[in-house]
């Protein structure tokens, strides 16, 4: 059965007696070749589970499902449960679960299907929900190898941004805290169906295994990230001193200057080991107005 044939959708959906469901960003994929691209891509070694997110109609899990040693897909839409339990039937290796990963306690939710071995993710993601989804899974602490993701080539831009250009944000920062990302491929909105308005590109994050820079407490690099970019246009300490109410504007100033920055200095311009350095700085001195 080939599951991007546009007219074994439309049958399918048909018989089952469903519809696009908008509100959970269902575009499905009618183009085999991209899917097997992304299937080809999202691991290197067949002894791979897969946890997918948002099967569909299960074209992406098929492919998983021959390539690595199991997949796990987890899909919101209750009225899909049915037509996957068809289209994936011949496989042994395929649970479908249906649960919203926003939800789901993935830890819990997992253990009984990833033994020891090698997780990646992969998933043709909802357009409407791609970084909450996204930052769920690097932060649920899973010792994922690979997230191959489709999604908004927008979305793909900033999240494979350099410091210091346009795209690079808030996201940038925290992802590259987390691995480093890199761009696959485009997929023109005609490769889905219902076309959407943009163009998806498939985006691959290797997670790092021991990251190389690690903060004194992360929820003081988060709040350092965050603070930078909320007033994107402010300069690094007026920005920081709207987030840390606690610091002196010069506290602030002081504590960038001393990483070796300008105190004109803006956000954008630092990477995550600059990131890491400052919050450092940030923390301790919030630590010892505490104490
Ligand atoms: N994988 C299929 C494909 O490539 O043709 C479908 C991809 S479609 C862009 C996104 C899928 O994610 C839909 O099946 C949708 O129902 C599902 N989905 C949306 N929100 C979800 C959530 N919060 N948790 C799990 N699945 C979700």
């Amino acid at each position: 059965m080939n599951l991007c044939d546009v007219k074994t959708i439309k049958h399918i959906m048909s018989v089952f007696d469903i519809k696009f469901r908008k509100e959970f960003g269902q575009n499905f994929l009618i183009n085999r070749s991209v899917v097997e691209d992304i299937a080809d891509n999202c691991a290197d070694s067949v002894e791979t589970s897969i946890l997918e997110i948002g099967p569909g109609i299960g074209p992406l899990t098929t492919e998983l499902a021959l390539r690595y040693k199991s997949v796990v897909a987890l899909e919101i839409d209750h009225g899909l449960i049915s037509v996957l339990k068809y289209t994936l039937g011949e496989f042994t290796n395929v649970t479908v679960i249906n649960e919203d990963v926003m939800k789901a306690n993935l830890d819990d939710l997992l253990k009984p299907y990833f033994d020891a071995g090698r997780v990646s993710v992969c998933a043709n993601l909802p357009y409407y929900i791609t970084t909450p989804i996204l930052m769920k899974l690097l932060e649920c602490g899973l010792p994922f190898d690979y997230i191959t993701i489709m999604i908004q080539s927008e979305v793909a831009d900033r999240l494979c941004a350099s410091a210091g250009s346009g795209d690079y944000g808030a996201i940038t920062a925290v992802l590259s805290y987390y691995g480093v990302a890199e761009k696959l491929f485009t997929v023109s909105a005609g490769n889905f169906m219902p076309a959407p308005k943009v163009n998806s590109t498939v985006v691959r994050i290797k997670l790092h295994k021991n990251k190389p820079y690690v903060p004194k407490d992360e929820k003081a690099l988060f709040r350092t990230i965050k603070g930078a970019f909320e007033q994107r246009r402010k300069t690094l300490p007026n920005a920081l001193a709207a987030a840390f109410g606690e610091l002196s504007k010069e506290e602030i100033t002081d504590a960038i200057v001393s990483c070796g920055h300008k105190p004109d200095i803006r956000g954008e311009k630092l990477g995550i080991a600059e990131f890491v350095q400052l919050s450092d700085k940030l923390y301790e001195l919030v630590k010892n107005k505490e104490n």
